[in-house]
């Protein structure tokens, strides 16, 4: 036996009888998560998961700990024998390693047959600790650093510093949902938040050759491979739509187009949600940011969908939105120059309060329906999947 790290789940246990589930699919998540690390083993209680290192290195686990969706805190958890001397040696180790200076020791005897009990255990710690670090101080109600030792059969287990996780819900509990991913700096951001709080996500992109080019799949072939340290598989549906997009600006002129592609978009994601079990919809878009993106032209444009859309950034600032994209690995990728297909056509004056009666009429003018399901007809599926890759 060895040291092992102790996963803390925080929002989790609100859930009541259904928290076996939850605890469940948050460790099939790390185990999925750690796959490469062959020599640990794994054990799935009610209140807390160990992951047992069997001589692993910790500090190569902790990266991938910070990208798992509902785990609040983790902490390394060092082993000793059941032994009272070893107990204060590493207690003291522990204190120490912490930088702190107030302290609390609070003792939890699984294994009943040792045969000191909790308090004394607490108390010979502390005595150690204060005897010999001058400047130690105990704070029972408020210590800046505590001092955990679990007595278990298989030796006693100490820790006190917790490394905070990304918190959230684990991947996949919320069920499923289709998001809108652009090249731009916001939607992979915003699927980062919906993976955050356990929605497990598809992503469509919609491309218009030869105006836009292959570069930009490879930029969004390389932002979901980030995303795939949240999620592990990610399936990206690749909509041709060229022939649409012409067609609307043709007849609908450019202040309209955007509204009236944004909400052909949406009928078609519409419809590949509803074929791949996808509950719901989700942007990157942020109130104001854009004339698409005013709560009339938000109001007008969902009019077409029968599934709730969700847009996790739709409070965000720009500046916040960049620094948490820094953070996650997606910005340098997102400010690479490539066009998208909204780009591509001069669009003067969009308007920020369309009328929907104008837009509806703009669409009897010509048989989108027919040019919808050629673009569905033609999409083209990739899945991204760590596993895989490395097999
Ligand atoms: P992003 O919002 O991703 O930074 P952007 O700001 O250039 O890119 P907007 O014009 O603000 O994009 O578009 C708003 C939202 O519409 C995007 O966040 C994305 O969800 C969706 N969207 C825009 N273009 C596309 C596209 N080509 N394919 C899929 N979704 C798109
Ligand atoms: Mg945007």
């Amino acid at each position: 036996m060895d040291d092992m790290i102790i996963v803390f789940f925080g929002e989790l246990s609100t859930k009541g009888k259904n928290i076996m589930d939850f605890i469940r699919l948050l460790g099939k998540n790390i185990k999925i998560s750690l796959h490469e690390f062959t020599a640990l083993t794994y054990e799935i209680k009610k209140d807390h998961i160990y992951i047992h290192l069997n001589g692993v290195d910790y500090r190569l686990i902790y990266p991938y700990l910070s990208k798992i969706p509902g785990l609040i805190s983790y902490s390394l958890a060092r082993m000793v024998k059941n032994d009272i001397e070893e107990i204060k040696k590493l207690g003291k180790e522990a204190y120490l390693e912490s930088e702190k200076t107030t302290f609390k020791v609070v003792t939890k005897r699984i294994e009943k047959d040792f045969p000191i009990h909790s308090d004394d255990v607490n108390r010979a710690v502390a005595s150690k600790i204060l005897k010999e670090v001058s400047t130690a101080k105990v704070d029972v109600h408020n210590p800046d650093c505590l001092i955990n030792i679990m007595i278990r059969k298989d030796g006693t287990y100490i820790y006190c510093k917790k490394e905070k996780g990304m918190g959230g819900y684990p991947l996949g509990i919320a069920g499923k949902s289709l998001m809108l991913l652009s090249g731009g700096i916001d939607s992979p951001v915003a699927s980062y938040l919906m993976m955050k709080r356990g929605v497990k996500l598809e992503m469509i992109h919609f491309e218009a050759p030869p105006y836009t080019s292959a570069k930009v799949i490879e930029k969004i072939s390389d932002l979901i491979r980030v995303l795939n340290s949240y999620q592990s598989e990610i399936k990206l549906y690749t909509v041709p739509f060229t022939d649409l997009e012409k067609k609307i600006y043709e007849v609908c002129g450019p202040s309209y187009l955007v509204t009236i592609m944004r909400r052909m978009m949406l009928r078609i994601a519409e419809r590949v949600a509803y074929k791949h079990n996808c509950l719901a919809i989700a942007t990157g878009e942020s109130i104001g940011q854009v004339a698409s993106q005013t709560l009339y032209s938000m109001k007008c444009i969902e009019k077409v969908s029968s599934l709730p859309v969700f847009r996790p950034l739709c409070t965000y600032d720009k500046t916040d939105i960049i620094s948490l994209a820094k953070q996650i690995g997606t910005y340098d990728i997102s400010i690479r120059p490539y066009e998208d297909c909204c780009t591509i056509f001069d669009i003067k004056d969009p308007v920020t309060h369309p009328h929907d009666d104008i837009v509806e009429e703009l669409e009897k003018s010509f048989d989108y329906e027919s040019m919808i399901k050629d673009c569905l007809s033609n999409i083209k599926t990739t899945k991204f999947s760590l596993i895989e890759e490395e097999l």
